[in-house]
């Protein structure tokens, strides 16, 4: 099986019938690019930078993260690399941002909700990414985006920051992707208007399963509901898909669902144009879907999507697939 995986370590990622989907990976820090090419990695379709933040005692200075953005960038030599902007409060804390203590630390003021709100914070990030791009093929995405507004107040402020910068003389892409994460059920419900001024989806899964279902994902009392095959969640990743292509845009994943082997066939149906993962997880991937029909799976499709629970689909699957 590894020499299997092994061979197919540089080639691109195509279905049976020919068709494309790009294998990324989920990084935490620069270090982690190493794995990713060894994995066969196509692309970065999530870098946490949150870790840059974390482990501690001040906030990173702008030159710091320029380093770092930059040296994942040159190591992706060209390649697509998705950096995530802050993603703090929920479960991850920072003891010297002096956060306040939240009845529902997971519905409350984390990710662009602080950012925004936080401009001393997000600033000097948005200006070390836009520095970076000029290192690579940077896409700039935003996490935990909720509403529209959310998504143009961060835009602004980040070309508001390159405007800044390019009259400082600084060399700053003219091709940088901006999205979001799809990880809100209101933005996932509403994909279709966000499409026209988003530049891409990534499906944040991990969250957008805890908020649908409404089952805290560290809480094991609730955790049987916590269901990645369940058609509510489904619909919404289908949802997601066609708003995206319907304007022209890409739809990717970056939860622990796009690496999944029962879930990739119904993703391959559903359309998904790039799958971000865990390094390891790429190879063993790229194999299944080499052997995985895309027509075939997008016949399902319908099928699928009206099914009533997640046991039927994982049944449906299984047996499709094997
Ligand atoms: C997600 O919510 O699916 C995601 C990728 O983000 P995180 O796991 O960092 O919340
Ligand atoms: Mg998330």
């Amino acid at each position: 099986k590894k020499q299997e995986w092994a061979k197919l370590k540089d080639e691109p990622t195509f279905s049976s019938d020919g068709e494309q989907v790009e294998l990324a990976a989920n990084i935490g820090t620069p270090e982690d690019v190493a794995g990713v090419l060894a994995n066969g990695g196509e692309g970065i379709g999530l870098y946490r930078t949150e870790f840059l933040y974390m482990g501690k005692s001040q906030l990173p200075t702008e030159e710091e993260q320029f380093d770092a953005y930059k040296s994942v960038l040159e190591q992706m030599e060209g390649k697509p690399v998705v950096v995530r902007t802050l993603d703090i409060g929920g479960d991850k804390e920072l003891n010297y941002l002096d956060l306040p203590e939240e009845l529902n630390p997971f519905l409350g003021f984390r990710a662009i909700r602080f950012c925004l709100e936080n401009e001393h914070v997000f600033r000097p990030q948005l200006r070390a990414l836009l520095r970076a791009s000029a290192y690579g093929n940077l896409k700039v995405m935003f996490p935990m985006i909720a509403t529209l507004e959310e998504f143009r107040k961060a835009k602004a402020l980040l070309l508001d920051e390159k405007e800044a910068l390019q009259k400082e003389g600084y060399d700053v892409s003219e091709n940088i992707e901006v999205g979001i994460m799809v990880e809100i059920p209101s933005t996932a419900v509403t994909a279709k208007q966000f499409a026209k001024e988003v530049d891409f989806f990534s499906i944040g899964t991990n969250d957008l399963i805890q908020y649908t279902m409404a089952a805290d994902r560290m809480n094991e009392q609730v955790s049987y509901l916590y269901q990645p095959y369940h058609p509510a969640i489904l619909n919404l990743i289908h949802n997601v898909i066609e708003a995206a292509h319907q304007e022209g845009k890409w739809a990717g994943m970056c939860g622990e669902m796009a690496g999944d082997s029962i879930a990739i066939p119904i993703l391959l149906g559903l359309g998904l144009d790039e799958f971000s993962m865990s390094a390891t997880s790429i190879l063993p991937a790229r194999t299944q879907i080499l052997r995985l029909s895309k027509e075939e799976m997008t016949a399902y499709k319908e099928q699928i999507l009206s099914m009533g629970t997640a046991e039927e689909v994982v049944e449906f699957i299984k047996e499709k697939t094997q």
